[in-house]
């Protein structure tokens, strides 16, 4: 399940959902993360932007491609059109995963030695590409949260009290 929220007014702020969609500007996109996937994307020519926390469950549930539907839908987005960013977010370096994973992720879930280990990141672009957005369009902050010494926030590494890193995109 992803669902996705369009901003259309100051006056009716959204929460609880996996992703934004808004044209409006200066009405800034915010979510929290810790190991999961911070996603932003830009339609430069329909002035539009969105952001999405994907976790393992939103990309099992497809939130990347669901996220260009809703761009079509909402702005009649072109997915040739469109930027993505990803922030900051858990690499297969560390996010060790058990045989369930290999049914929603087959070719990113890989063994190394005794460990199962699965590229979210990856899993995220195949979508988008799938999606017919531009490879060199697609820009991965290769920053892995959970690597010992990391700067970011990780719940794998830290543990659920741990903080939160804030990702936000705002149209000037
Ligand atoms: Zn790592």
């Amino acid at each position: 399940m992803a669902v996705i929220q369009h901003v259309v007014d100051e006056a009716h702020p959204v929460a609880g959902c996996d992703a934004m969609l808004t044209s409006l500007p200066r009405m800034p996109l915010v979510i929290r993360t810790a190991d999961c996937l911070p996603l932003m994307l830009v339609d430069p020519v329909r002035r539009a932007i969105g952001i999405a926390h994907a976790g393992w469950r939103g990309l099992a549930a497809g939130l990347p491609l669901k996220l260009l539907a809703a761009f079509r839908h909402t702005f009649q987005s072109r997915p040739e059109d469109l930027l993505v960013a990803i922030g900051p977010a858990i690499h297969p370096c560390c996010y060790e995963v058990g045989p369930e994973f290999e049914r929603s992720f087959g070719p990113f879930v890989q063994l190394r030695g005794s460990r199962r280990t699965c590229d979210l990141i990856g899993a995220a672009i195949d979508q988008f590409r799938r999606g017919r957005v531009a490879p060199l369009h697609i820009i991965d902050s290769q920053q892995c949260t959970a690597c010992t010494g990391s700067p970011w926030y990780s719940i794998r590494r830290e543990g659920q009290t741990t903080g939160r890193l804030l990702s936000f995109i705002v149209i000037r």
